[in-house]
């Protein structure tokens, strides 16, 4: 059986699309993943999505947005998959119970977290070192935890850990965030967050599991460590990409190319979200994105008729 559409990803994009697509009675067909939902999954309170005037737990609103989708007919798999071969008119998707074949996809997978790469980062995952305070923040029950990174979601993250944590904290290598204003001010007016401005993390140490973290001030070229029991990274994300093993273009920096933030560089291929824009990356872009998309190819299926 040939589908008309395959959707891989269930973010934001991913399940806006689904909804469109299964609305104009393409029949979607749509690779979640294992773990599907995307990055709102593992985040709290989402004050900025429109239509939630009280906001909405990110949980709630992928459940709900899975909901919609399957209201209107979307057939969703919750596999990884694992290859495409989209050499040819009609392409093809691999997951693990087998090989799908359509004649449109849309491409997303959306990003995933950033590691620090330093040593003892690997050795300390889930035994202290973690990119999720909404998954493990509750395990740091009066202990001192620390948080890396300067954005949205070291804020985030930092903030979430002072309703478990005796103390947090953020440990930044530059001394301003890219934060934005309103969630600097949280942070900075919270009396259980230290942040350590000018400092890189060079080493995490421990026994059973992390108790130390190892620091380098990049102004004075001083270092310290801190007694920590716990690290959330929160350096930013990766789009997903590594399934498509290069069969539509990439940008430079490892995101899909688009000139439109639609179409890539293979025909009936299509993109949004997260795995193609490394700047707005926010829930409702990644919605609008995927709108767009379904839109696209719902009209590149009707010009192939
Ligand atoms: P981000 O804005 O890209 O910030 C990543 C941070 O990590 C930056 O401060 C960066 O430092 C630092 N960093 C990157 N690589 C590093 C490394 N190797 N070592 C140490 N530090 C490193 O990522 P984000 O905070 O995940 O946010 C992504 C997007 O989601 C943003 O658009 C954000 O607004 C949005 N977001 C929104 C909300 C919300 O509204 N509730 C929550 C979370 C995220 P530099 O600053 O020095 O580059």
């Amino acid at each position: 059986m040939t589908h008309d559409l395959i959707i891989i990803g269930s973010g934001p994009a991913g399940l806006t699309a689904a909804i469109y697509a299964a609305r104009a009675r393409l029949n979607p067909l749509l690779f979640a993943g294992f773990s599907w939902g995307g990055q709102l999954m593992t985040t709290t309170d989402v004050e900025n999505y429109p239509g939630f005037k009280d906001g909405i737990q990110g949980p709630e609103l992928m459940n709900n947005m899975m909901e919609q989708a399957k209201r209107f007919g979307t057939d969703v798999k919750y596999e990884n998959v694992n290859k495409v071969d989209f050499s040819g008119e009609i392409k093809k998707i691999v997951s693990d119970s087998g090989e799908y074949l359509a004649k449109a996809v849309i491409i997303a997978t959306g990003a995933t977290y950033r590691m620090l790469e330093v040593p003892g980062e690997k050795e300390f995952w889930t035994k202290g070192v973690s990119s999720c305070a909404t998954c493990d923040g509750a395990f740091f029950r009066d202990k001192i935890v620390s948080v890396v990174g300067g954005g949205d979601s070291a804020m985030e993250e930092a903030q979430f850990l002072t309703r478990f944590a005796s103390k947090v904290f953020l440990i930044h290598r530059r001394d301003e965030f890219r934060a934005s204003k309103i969630m600097q001010e949280k942070v900075l007016s919270n009396p259980k967050i230290e942040v350590l401005y000018n400092t890189e993390i060079k080493e995490l140490e421990g026994d059973i599991k992390l108790r130390k973290i190892k620091l380098f001030n990049n102004k004075d070229n001083s270092e310290s460590s801190i007694d920590s029991d716990g690290l959330f990274l929160a350096i930013g994300h990766i789009p997903v990409t590594n399934y498509l093993d290069n069969q539509v273009e990439l940008k430079e920096n490892g995101y899909v190319k688009s000139s439109d933030g639609v179409h890539t560089s293979v025909k009936g291929v299509f993109v949004c979200g997260d795995v193609e824009d490394h700047i707005y990356r926010q829930a409702i872009t990644a919605a609008g994105a995927g709108c767009r998309a379904a839109i696209t190819a719902e009209r590149w299926l009707s010009e192939l008729e």
